[in-house]
């Protein structure tokens, strides 16, 4: 008799533990033929970014070898996955594919498809939540409407069933003996060669789901009692990293909800609730991509696609390089480029100095962001862009323009951050390493800081260009009831 497989197609699940369309495979009790496709059918836009096909490599990398331990290695394929996956049914005779679901407008449409083109075939084919706290459909208002705004969904959230436990990996996987051959990992050319430019990357992470486990537990051993009070300052290492993890899905939500929900005393107790809040904003930024497809390319406010945004490369490149002479939106753009990450605060700072001190439409914003974050994400990204903009759900009013000196001061008192990420102002002292170009001119020079050349001038005068910005934000509310 023939021993017909069920594939476990991954995605953005690369995990063994708490993967229920994985769980599923193995306890149909059938051989189990683990598939990822590289998908080129994705819009053009939203294809994985640089830094996130970094990510990719390594994830699968490890990925592969955990499957392989276990008995069932991973095969890989490339190409339009509603080709590719009914292909490689009929190729092995599987009768059934499982995986877990993405809420991404291009991954629906697609999955939705895939689906009834399987079923038509006579395959079963299950999908899963194995990225959610819950799902975006369950969350509703009392008129049985999406949220839009947080507070009131996070409530919503907290008031339905706990999350279920997250399963254990399976121990053992029974593979299929007759799995085709795919592609080589290397061949797909997801790390940068000519030039190696992910050395910053390689030192600050290592992608797969041994090193998510292990983030969580210094996080919880070391970080958590901290997290309420200190996680809006970038120089201090109290908030989680887990961002790409949970991308990527090398960790599920529902394990760090169990890790962390049910510690009820003290500090602990804040640090918690304020934690799976924060977890909470993905669940909302998802519910809002789920329900609003446009999200990430249209302004959920319309009145602001008559925003007079102004086409300045010059100043685009001067943010993205890190050199627009304000300190901390510098230092967060190098650390982004660096590593591939940037604190949250800071990433609030830097999208506010381009959106509101530099007049730069939020989608130039959301796509360097998008090529150059390890955990770039369809969701939290396009959503991250809008609330500061002001163009989108419960999002910061366009008028509330962030003081980048202000935000320095308070956010990063001593400049540990300013002297880690932009270091030839180190030796200015604390008084003026965020404003450098009102420190007199002998501490400049003791300090061996010289303005326009070592370090920037400012691009811009931040009370000159706030008063810009709210006189341009005018334009599109004129007239409005
Ligand atoms: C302009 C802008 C763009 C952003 N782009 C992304 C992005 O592409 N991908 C991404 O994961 N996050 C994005 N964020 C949200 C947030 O900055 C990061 O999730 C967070 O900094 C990740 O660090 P952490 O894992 O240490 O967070 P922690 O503070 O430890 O939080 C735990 C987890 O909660 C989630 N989370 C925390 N804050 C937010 C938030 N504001 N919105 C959504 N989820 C959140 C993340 O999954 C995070 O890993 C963006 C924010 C802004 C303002």
């Amino acid at each position: 008799m023939v021993d017909h497989p069920v594939i476990v197609w991954f995605r953005q699940d690369l995990r063994l533990s708490d993967n229920p369309s994985l769980a599923a495979a193995v306890a149909s009790g059938r051989p189990v033929l683990p598939v990822f496709v590289l998908d080129d059918e994705t819009p053009a836009r939203w294809r994985p970014g640089a830094a996130s096909r970094w990510w990719l490599h390594g994830s699968l990398e490890r990925l592969a070898a955990d499957l392989a331990a276990r008995g069932a290695p991973l095969l890989l394929r490339s190409g339009d996955a509603v080709e590719v996956v009914p292909a490689l049914v009929r190729a092995t005779g599987a009768t059934a594919v499982f995986w877990n679901r993405c809420y991404e407008p291009h991954a629906t449409d697609r999955d939705r498809r895939l689906k009834a083109d399987l079923r038509a075939l006579g395959v079963d084919a299950e999908s899963f939540n194995g990225g959610l706290l819950f799902e975006p459909w369950e969350v509703r208002n009392r008129a049985g409407d999406r949220y839009k705004a947080f507070t009131p969904f996070w409530k919503a959230c907290l008031r339905l069933p706990e999350p279920s436990a997250p399963v254990p990996a399976p121990e053992r996987i029974r593979g299929h003996a007759g799995t085709p051959a795919g592609d080589s990992l290397a061949d797909w050319g997801l790390r940068p060669t000519r030039p190696d430019w992910a050395g910053g990357l390689r030192d600050a992470w290592t992608p797969g789901e041994a090193g998510a486990r292990d983030r969580l537990r210094a996080f919880l051993a070391d970080a958590l009692p901290g997290y309420a009070a200190r996680r809006d300052q970038p120089a201090v290492d109290v908030t989680s990293r887990l961002s790409p993890y949970l991308h990527f899905g090398e960790i599920s939500p529902r394990a760090i909800w169990h890790a962390v929900a049910h510690r009820t005393t003290g500090d602990d107790a804040a640090a918690a609730t304020k934690f799976l809040s924060e977890v909470g904003w993905r669940e909302f930024c998802h519910h809002l991509l789920f329900h609003f497809p446009g999200l990430p390319e249209q302004n959920l406010r319309a009145d602001f696609d008559r925003f007079p945004w102004a086409d300045d490369s010059a100043l685009l490149s001067a943010w993205q390089r890190g050199r627009t002479g304000y300190p901390i939106v510098d230092a967060g753009m190098r650390q982004l480029w660096r590593t591939g990450w940037m604190h949250n605060r800071v990433r609030m700072v830097a999208a506010s100095f381009l959106i509101k001190d530099l007049l730069i439409d939020w989608r130039h914003g959301e796509a360097w962001f998008w090529d150059t974050l390890v955990d770039a994400d369809l969701a939290n990204n396009a959503a991250g862009w809008q609330w500061v903009a002001g163009s989108g759900a419960d999002a910061a009013p366009y008028f509330r323009i962030f003081n980048p000196v202000l935000q320095g001061e308070r956010f990063d008192p001593d400049g540990a951050y300013i002297r880690r990420w932009v270091p030839e102002l180190s030796a200015l002292p604390d008084s003026h390493i965020h404003r450098p170009w009102t420190a007199p001119d002998a501490m400049l020079l003791q300090s061996d800081v010289k303005l326009g050349e070592t370090y920037p001038h400012r691009i811009v005068d931040h009370g000159v260009a706030r008063d810009r910005a709210l006189a341009a934000y005018k334009t599109i509310t004129r007239g409005a009831a």
